[in-house]
């Protein structure tokens, strides 16, 4: 369910006022309750109030089938019904990836597997045979890297298409073990276990992380049509859920969806803003900053 305009009225001030009501429904995967009682009207309305938007919800939440409930959206394999997370071991052999990122950016690598010679030599006394191995192993750490990334974001579009409702809010539990900092998992090959600090990949064009580590920490997506996921944040170290980040991230992701549902202007580039706010890329605020209340009652700046 989602709606547009409701009002729009002439103030005495000559400034031209819109006032807009948003509708979601509200999904979840099997024992994922984050957003039942986080995205209701009564947590999320208070943050919208200052710029004349009215949010509406399901009074329900609906739950997903057992078989839509994966742990990571970005593994989710739909040639593998019943079992719909892919299997990595079966991927990194027979490998023709060209690097996209970093200073090996247009090799092709044939294999994401070092070799055990590769390791040795990786920490020889000889500084030339070292750093042949070394190099060699990070080409085949980044093409993993990419290639886990390029599949993540294939899976979860697919995902979104196999299952997403539109106007729905959709309480995930992660999407991919390598942007949650708190999923912890392995993803085959590179959870090494070993810290050499000279292997980083390249995750954006200048960001670089140990391929051991996680890559970024997603918390909300907005896929257009009002189609919004919100993963589980929690609390270290009680493991509960983080409310009020929930509750940000839901915000966060509603603005973000209502681009689709009336005109208004970005808040910046990638439909950030620049200055620090609940709309800035990492949503640092708790409230929406003054530039922020305008643009979502509809005047430009
Ligand atoms: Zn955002």
């Amino acid at each position: 369910m989602t709606k547009t305009l409701l009002i729009s009225v002439w103030f005495a001030t000559n400034i031209f006022l819109q006032c807009y009501s948003l509708g979601f429904d509200r999904m979840r995967m099997v024992g994922q309750h984050h957003i039942d009682e986080n995205a209701s009207e009564a947590n999320i309305q208070p943050y919208f109030n200052a710029a004349f938007v009215k949010y509406e919800t399901s009074p329900t939440v609906t739950e997903m089938a057992v078989e839509q409930s994966v742990k990571y959206i970005g593994l989710w394999d739909t040639t593998a019904p019943g079992n719909q997370r892919q299997n990595w071991s079966e991927k990194k052999a027979n490998v023709n990836h060209m690097i996209q990122r970093g200073p090996h950016a247009r090799q092709t690598v044939t294999t994401e597997i070092p070799t055990p010679q590769e390791w040795i030599d990786s920490e020889s006394v000889n500084n030339l045979v070292k750093d042949i191995a070394r190099t060699n192993i990070t080409k085949k750490a980044q093409a993993w890297a990419e290639r886990i990334m390029n599949e993540n974001l294939a899976s979860e579009a697919q995902w979104v298409i196999d299952n997403f409702p539109m106007g729905t809010i959709v309480a995930i539990e992660y999407y991919h073990p390598k942007f949650n900092q708190e999923a912890n998992d392995v993803t085959d090959e590179w959870n090494i276990n070993l810290s050499y600090e000279w292997l980083k990949v390249y995750v954006r064009n200048t960001r670089t992380r140990h391929p051991d580590g996680f890559f970024g920490n997603l918390q909300g997506t907005s896929y257009g049509n009002g189609r919004i996921t919100i993963a589980k944040v929690t609390n270290p170290p009680n493991g509960e859920i983080d409310d009020l980040l929930t509750r940000k991230n839901i915000v966060h992701e509603v603005v973000h969806s209502t681009k689709d549902l009336f005109k208004r202007a970005e808040f910046g580039l990638g439909d950030h803003s620049t200055e620090p706010g609940l709309m800035d890329p990492q949503g640092t605020q708790h409230q929406f900053n003054t530039k922020e209340i305008k643009i979502l009652r509809g005047m430009q700046q």
